[in-house]
Order: C-alpha cells, then sequence, then structure tokens
C-alpha cells in the first residue's frame, strides 16, 4: 500500500507563526462546544472549526435525542435496544453508562435554554426505528439540532476563557516525542499556524461526504480521521458507515434527510406500484433498525428496476404531519410535492460514520495527549449500527468527559512544564518532494473537483449498502491509483488537503470491507451474508502496519431484560 508523507504540507517552526492553549478542541458541533463547556474556567480553550458554526452535522440534526424520560420506561429497555441494534458489538458497559447518563444531559439542555417540544407542559417523546418505546425528546418539530444549537452556542458565549476560530480549516495534528502537541492549522487571514495545546480534543464529525448520496453538510468529509490517522492514533471498525434508508431523491435537489421520526408516526414505504413492502422483510416493518430499511429499498429498487422508492403519508392526519414535521413539508413543498398527498421518492444514503478513533471512557484516544468525540470516534456504543437519535447523545456525554478528562489532565501538570520551549524544538518537517495542484514542476495539473466526483461515485456505487469482494477489490485498486498520485503533492489550501484527507479515508473503509468477511449490522456483504462468530471483533487500524488488528469482545450479549428502573 502507498503510504503518503505524514504532514499534508511541509513547514518550518522558525517560519510559522506559534500560538499557545491550554485545551484545543478541534470541531465546533455538538461534541466540540459541549467538551469547552467542561473545561476548568482558569485553562484557556480554543476551538477551531473549518467553517460557520452552523455548518455542523450537529446542527442539521432533526428528529431528536435518545433519553428514558417517559415513567413508564426504563434504562434497561434503552440498553436492550441499543445492544440489539449494535449486531453483538457494543460494549455494553458502554452501553450500559451512556444511557444512564442521558436524562442528566437533557436536563442540562433545558437548564442552558433549549426548548424541547412538550405537550401539555410534558416533553413530547417521539419514536424512532429500533426503539422499543417513545424516548425521543425533540425541538422545532423536525429541527432539533438547529434549536439544540442554538443553546449551546449561547451558552458557549457566556465563556470568558473560549477563543473560536471560524473558517479556519485543520491540516494536521502536532505530534512531538510520541504525544499529540496542537495542530497545524490555516485559514485565509492568516496562512499557517502552529497552535500548541497541553491537551487537544478531536471532534470534526462524519465522512458522510465520501459517498455521492448522502445526508451530511459539505464539511463532513473525514478531516478528523485522517488526521488522527497519520499521526498514529488507532483507528477502529472502519468498514461501517451507517446508511440512512430514506433520503429525499429528487434530481438536482439537495438530498435532503427524511427523518426517522417520519416512519415512527406511521409513514409507509411503497414501491413503485404502491405497494407496501417492509412487513415482506421484518416483523416491526418501516420501524426496523436503519441497516434492514436500508437493505430492503436496495433490493425492492433492484427488483423493481426502479432508481427509488417512496414515502406515503395520505393515510395520516394531514394537520399532524404539517405541525410534526413543518421543515420536511417546506422541502417538499420547494419542489412540488404535498407531504401529506403525494408519494415522496427516497432512496438510502450515506449518514453516519460508526468506525472512527478508538477512545475510552474518558475520550482518551491511543495517541497520547490526544482526546476525541462524537462522530470521529469509535466508543463502542453503536457496535456495528447506530440506534436512532443516539449520536447527538454519545456527542454530549463524550465531549463533557473529554472536556473534563483533558482539563484534569492539565490542571495535574507541572506548573514548571514549559510547553512553550518545545515549539522550537520541532525540527522543520520538509516534505522530500514538493509538487503543487499547479504542476509548476512539470507535473499535470489535477482537476481535483473530478477525482473528487468520481470517488464519491465509486464509493457509493462499490462500497455502498451493499459490497462483495469483487466490488471491493475494484475500488481500491482505484482509489490506490489516485493516491499513489494525490498524496505526495502539497496544495496550497483546504480543496487539495480536504481531497487527499477523502482518499486516505476511503482506502481504510475498503480494506476494512475487505476484512469483514460476513455480514453484520450497517455491513452488508451479499457474498458473506451470514454473521460469522469468529467475527465477533473490532478491526482496528494502526499507521505504518499494513495489517489490521482483531480486537475480539469479550462479553457475551446479554438476554433481553425486563428492566428495573427508570
Ligand atoms: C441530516 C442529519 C440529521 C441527523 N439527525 C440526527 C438526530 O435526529 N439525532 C441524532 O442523534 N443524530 C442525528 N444525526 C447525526 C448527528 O447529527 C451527528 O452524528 C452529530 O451531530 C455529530 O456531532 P459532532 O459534534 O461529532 O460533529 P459535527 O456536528 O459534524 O461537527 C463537526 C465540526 O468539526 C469541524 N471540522 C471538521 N473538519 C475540520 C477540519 N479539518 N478543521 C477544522 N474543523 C473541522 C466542522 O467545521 C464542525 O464544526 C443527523 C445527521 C445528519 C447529517
Amino acid at each position: 500500500m502507498f503510504e503518503g508523507p505524514r504532514y499534508l504540507v511541509s513547514f518550518g517552526p522558525k517560519r510559522v507563526p506559534h500560538c499557545f492553549t491550554d485545551v484545543l478542541i478541534l470541531g465546533g458541533g455538538l461534541a466540540g462546544l459541549r467538551a469547552a463547556l467542561a473545561v476548568d474556567k482558569s485553562l484557556s480553550v480554543t476551538v477551531v472549526t473549518k467553517d460557520d458554526l452552523r455548518a455542523s452535522s450537529s446542527q442539521w440534526a432533526q428528529g431528536g435525542i435518545a433519553s428514558v424520560v417517559d415513567p413508564d420506561d426504563r434504562f434497561d429497555n434503552h440498553i436492550t435496544d441499543t445492544l440489539v441494534a449494535g449486531a453483538d458489538l457494543c460494549h455494553e458497559d458502554v452501553v450500559n453508562s451512556v444511557v444512564r447518563e442521558a436524562p442528566q444531559r437533557i436536563a442540562e439542555l433545558i437548564a442552558w435554554g433549549t426548548k424541547f417540544d412538550e405537550h401539555n407542559g410534558v416533553l413530547e417523546l417521539g419514536k424512532e426505528g429500533g426503539h422499543s418505546h417513545h424516548r425521543i425528546v425533540h425541538a422545532l418539530g423536525d429541527a432539533t439540532g438547529r434549536e439544540v444549537m442554538r443553546a449551546v452556542i449561547e451558552q458557549t458565549r457566556t465563556l470568558d476563557n473560549l477563543e473560536l476560530w471560524p473558517d479556519t480549516f485543520t491540516i494536521d495534528l502536532l505530534t512531538f516525542a510520541g504525544s499529540c502537541r496542537g495542530a497545524l492549522v490555516w485559514n485565509p487571514a492568516h496562512g499557517k499556524t502552529l497552535v500548541w495545546a497541553r491537551r487537544t480534543i478531536l471532534a470534526t464529525g462524519g465522512a458522510g461526504q465520501l459517498y455521492r448520496e448522502s445526508t451530511n453538510p459539505p464539511g463532513a468529509s473525514g478531516d478528523g480521521l485522517a488526521l488522527a490517522w497519520r499521526a498514529g492514533a488507532e483507528l477502529r471498525d472502519m468498514e461501517f458507515m451507517q446508511f440512512h434508508p430514506t433520503v429525499l431523491y429528487i434530481a438536482g435537489g439537495a438530498r435532503s434527510l427524511i427523518t426517522e421520526a417520519v416512519r415512527g408516526a406511521g409513514a409507509h414505504l411503497i414501491d413503485r406500484d404502491g405497494q407496501r413492502f417492509m412487513p415482506e422483510f421484518d416483523a416491526r416493518a418501516e420501524l426496523a433498525p436503519r441497516d434492514i430499511v436500508s437493505r430492503a429499498i436496495t433490493v425492492v429498487m433492484h427488483r423493481t428496476h426502479h432508481a427509488n422508492v417512496y414515502l406515503d403519508l395520505k393515510h395520516l392526519d394531514a394537520t399532524m404531519v404539517r405541525r410534526r414535521f413543518p421543515g420536511m413539508a417546506e422541502i417538499c413543498a420547494k419542489f412540488g410535492l404535498d407531504l401529506t398527498q403525494d408519494r415522496i421518492p427516497v432512496r438510502p444514503g450515506a449518514h453516519y460514520m460508526i468506525g472512527g478513533a478508538k477512545v475510552d471512557a474518558y475520550g482518551r484516544t491511543s495517541l497520547p495527549g490526544l482526546f476525541a468525540a462524537g462522530e470521529v470516534t469509535s466508543s463502542g456504543l453503536h457496535g456495528a449500527n447506530r440506534l436512532a437519535s443516539n449520536s447527538l447523545l454519545e456527542g454530549l456525554v463524550y465531549g463533557a468527559r473529554a472536556g473534563e478528562a483533558a482539563s484534569a489532565e492539565v490542571l495535574a501538570l507541572s506548573k514548571k512544564a514549559d510547553f512553550e520551549a518545545e515549539a522550537f524544538q520541532v525540527p522543520s518537517i520538509v516534505s522530500a518532494k514538493v509538487v503543487s495542484r499547479e504542476g509548476n514542476d512539470g507535473h499535470q495539473t489535477l482537476d481535483l473537483a473530478d477525482i473528487h466526483n468520481s470517488l464519491r461515485s465509486l464509493m457509493w456505487r462499490h462500497v455502498g449498502v451493499e459490497r462483495t469482494a469483487e466490488s471491493l477489490a475494484e475500488a481500491l485498486e482505484t482509489v490506490e491509483g489516485w493516491c499513489r498520485y494525490v498524496l505526495p503533492r502539497q496544495f496550497p489550501d483546504p480543496q487539495g488537503w480536504q481531497l487527499q484527507n477523502m482518499l486516505e479515508v476511503a482506502r481504510l473503509m475498503i480494506r476494512a470491507g475487505i476484512e469483514r468477511r460476513e455480514t453484520r449490522g450497517v455491513h452488508f456483504r451479499s457474498d458473506y451474508p451470514a454473521t460469522s462468530d469468529q467475527l465477533r471483533t473490532h478491526i482496528d487500524w494502526h499507521r505504518g502496519s499494513d495489517q489490521p488488528r482483531l480486537e475480539p469482545l469479550a462479553t457475551a450479549l446479554r438476554p433481553r431484560a425486563s428492566g428495573a428502573e427508570a
């Protein structure tokens, strides 16, 4: 396998401006901001985001946050639902602790001013695929992320110790003497800057943009996964990309997600001939977990030779539909569709990256000095398939833990430790081969947009809902070829760095898909349709080693419990 350079660009520590902060947080979505709020007020915090704070997946979240709130629900129910969806690959201790922490995190959001939807003065709870009870706390009908982020952003604005750097791209993590020391960032106003940090928290979100069909915002290009990889942190379960079953499919239109809650409210999935098909695939019909619904839709699309299936809400009360899903009704209306009366064309799209930087219960990665939280991680919560509305929850829980733990580590450092002096010990990183996109050294100019689009199409066709040894091998050969001439180049701005990150992450996702010769959760190998007991293991990747490490799970999935406490 062709290995690219450790750093994407060359830099000389004596020629680049330096900044110093106690805790550096890369990413300003829910996980990053929740981490910032957990850092001790005596420490300085810098939050770097590559775009505006409102451009994250957190901001786009629709359905809500899962939490046991209803007195008739039980923690054990939520735990069991999460374990069952996770296809025997969740860490039960992680699931247990996250589920039990959820009500506290929701209460905290309410205390910070989040206005969740209520009915007669109590929280209105939605139900989504894979959940046995109504437990999805939501806001603004179907715009939960917008309201939660409004409140959390306002809360972070009260912090005197926080500095926010928007529109600033993190190029690479800085490592020195075996640990993470901050990051090299870039923005158009200041160029490259070395941000030295006593602790760094990676919260850069997911990688849905690696696929042509995706629900994710443009920035979800897997940068954090590539940064962690190049810096030497262990990545885990990279084959598990969750596809959301119902993404609005209108040629030329945005790929808007149609929240699971629509099916929770009773919508049916029908084929081109108007036949409802989900009961044929699963007893839970439209409320089966996402992997099952996505796969069923793919089968029906093949069977009917049609580019999509449809959501049908005609039989539901139109007033309720408009009240619960105002955002979706508005988007449909823009394309001349009435959500309450018309068949709404949908198909699956890449939605949530389950794999990521391996973290412990405090958000520590395998690289000393580097923490991580949110979608960029593999915490053990989701197993091989994330349960709906568990990811905002994970971001809140692990954001808080990573912020607290990073903060505690900084406070425990000897006051004499002078990390500023280190800045000048780091040798210049000068790539052996400095080649730019313009090809001024005789190389041909690269059309980055062309490679970007080709990569996304390739991933959709060959590494999508359904995979085979053949499709994966072809994808690997192609991506490996692109890596050979794109990774060694140096680019002047984020378009090139982002493409390099996407290629690196795509390659890992494909290799992981090849390794997992079974079907489990979101990973559907049509040439290995059964789940294998031998592969009840994580697949861990470490830069510098061509072979992955298998990490078997210790405990067996416990039987369905009746539950005792709420
Ligand atoms: C349309 C949609 C609907 C969803 N609905 C739900 C839902 O109802 N419930 C639920 O639980 N989950 C939902 N999810 C998933 C959930 O929103 C995400 O998993 C979660 O918000 C991720 O939070 P995060 O903080 O980890 O990352 P994000 O919120 O994605 O934040 C990532 C941050 O990292 C920054 N960043 C990335 N790369 C760089 C870089 N190179 N340099 C600097 N900054 C960088 C970005 O600018 C951004 O600020 C949904 C996702 C989508 C896309």
